[in-house]
């Protein structure tokens, strides 16, 4: 029979991985709360139309990336490839926004995108992302890249800030047409999709991969040109913010985002370290969505990092726990091992009971390749091995030798 293989595109994370994809989620964990962001846990599958209304019909994604299936009931229903919408639906939905004041919310979990699988891209990936819904303060543009920057600091990922503005709907329009008469000029120079796009949805030309679009595009008028006063202040108010902060920040007045759904601030971090997929985290202000999406009209803005790109990037992973491994001298013992190891694990000590049986030998073995820290040696007489020293110790009783250990191990 042929062996089975995971689907293109869809990944295993295992062993030191795993461990990274730990850390990075609960770092970041660590900081929503910390900046007192509440979790909402969304689902994966939503109605197919959330996503066309809200990332954008000519966005790459709503043509050619997402997973879109009919269920047996007959609904048209799509795997999430991204948060932002769901989390608008939910805010909308569940009356959140009848709470007042203004929500701070946090998710992390699975996106699903069928693109072309490369280092840092994958059909499944993972994202932690936040939203706040509510305020329409540069104070929140500015707390929010802070908070994106305090994730990745404590990550000690080293990636540079991009900012830019997509001003308001008013900006946005003047700008849109002169971009439109631009490009209309380099028409032959543009790929057959920024073709297309010149009418459906000018922006996204300035985000395409490929490079003669990049070039033609080179001298393109830029958006910052056309902010109103208004959009024009914010962006002000947020470099002051970042500069007082002390986070470095580059102006890239070509930064239009993926989506359809930003208005004024957006932003990425980015690293050249991990080849074309340098974007770890993205985000900005999307202060029309929840109105376009039927609930009232509410300012937002909120960002996304994908977890395996910051995984090829962390270097360092904090020091694990030591391993105390508990080895019965003789079968006879085995229960009383049961016993001992359960004793350890009550008290938080990191406990890997030797399951295998035969010569003491191989079983010391065993604890050498677990890079057991001590071993325990159950028999009428306890033994304790300290694996660093080599030096071992007998004792009356396990009460004893867990004391001992207990020290040691502090
Ligand atoms: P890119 O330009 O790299 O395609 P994007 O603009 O499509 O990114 P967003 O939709 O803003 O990305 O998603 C936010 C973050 O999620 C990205 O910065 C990236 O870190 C991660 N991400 C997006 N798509 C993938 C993917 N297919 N595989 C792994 N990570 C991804
Ligand atoms: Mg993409």
């Amino acid at each position: 029979m042929s062996q089975l293989k995971k689907v293109r595109g869809f990944q295993d994370i295992y062993g030191e991985d795993a461990k990274k994809y730990r850390y990075v989620v609960e770092t970041a964990r660590k900081i929503f709360e910390r900046y007192n962001f509440e979790e909402i846990i969304l689902p994966f599958v939503e109605d197919v139309s959330l996503f066309i209304r809200s990332v954008g019909e000519e966005t790459d994604i709503i043509q050619k990336e997402m997973y879109v299936f009919e269920d047996r009931g007959g609904r048209k229903v799509a795997l999430r490839p991204e948060g932002t919408a769901s989390a608008v639906r939910a805010y909308i939905e569940e009356g959140l926004y009848a709470k007042g004041g203004y929500q701070k919310l946090f998710y992390e979990g699975a996106m699903f995108r069928y693109e072309r699988p490369q280092a840092g891209r994958y059909r499944q990936f993972h994202q932690i992302g936040a939203e706040i819904f509510g305020v329409d303060t540069p104070l929140a543009d500015a707390e929010l890249i802070k908070m994106v920057r305090d994730i990745l600091d404590s990550l000690k990922i080293d990636v540079r800030l991009e900012i830019n503005s997509l001003g308001d709907f008013e900006s946005r329009k003047l700008y849109v047409e002169k971009l439109k008469s631009f490009l209309k000029e380099r028409e032959n120079l543009l790929c057959d999709d920024c073709r297309k796009r010149i009418e459906r949805n000018p922006l996204r030309v300035l985000d395409c991969k490929i490079e003669e679009c990049k070039r033609a595009t080179e001298d393109a008028p830029v958006i910052l040109d056309f902010l109103s006063e208004r959009s024009m202040e914010r962006f002000e108010k947020l470099k002051e913010y970042l500069t007082g902060l002390g986070i470095d920040y580059r102006i890239n007045p070509r930064l239009v985002r993926g989506l359809d759904y930003y208005t004024d601030t957006v932003f990425e971090f980015i690293t050249d370290k991990i080849g074309a997929q340098g974007t770890v985290a993205a985000g900005g202000r999307y202060d029309t969505l929840v109105k376009q999406l039927g609930g009232p009209d509410t300012p937002a803005l909120g960002f996304a990092a994908g977890v395996e790109r910051l995984i090829l990037l962390v270097e360092n992973l904090p020091e694990e726990k030591p391993v105390v491994v508990v080895i019965p001298l003789i079968t006879d013992f085995n229960l009383e091992s049961l016993k001992t190891a359960e004793m350890l694990r009550k008290l938080g000590i990191k406990t890997e009971l030797i399951l295998k049986e035969g010569s003491l030998k191989s079983r010391m073995k065993l604890a050498n390749k677990l890079k057991g820290s001590f071993v325990i040696f159950v028999s009428e007489k306890p033994e304790l091995k300290d694996m660093m020293t080599g030096e071992q110790e007998v004792f009356d009783n396990l009460d004893d030798l867990v004391e001992v250990l207990k020290s040691r191990l502090s």
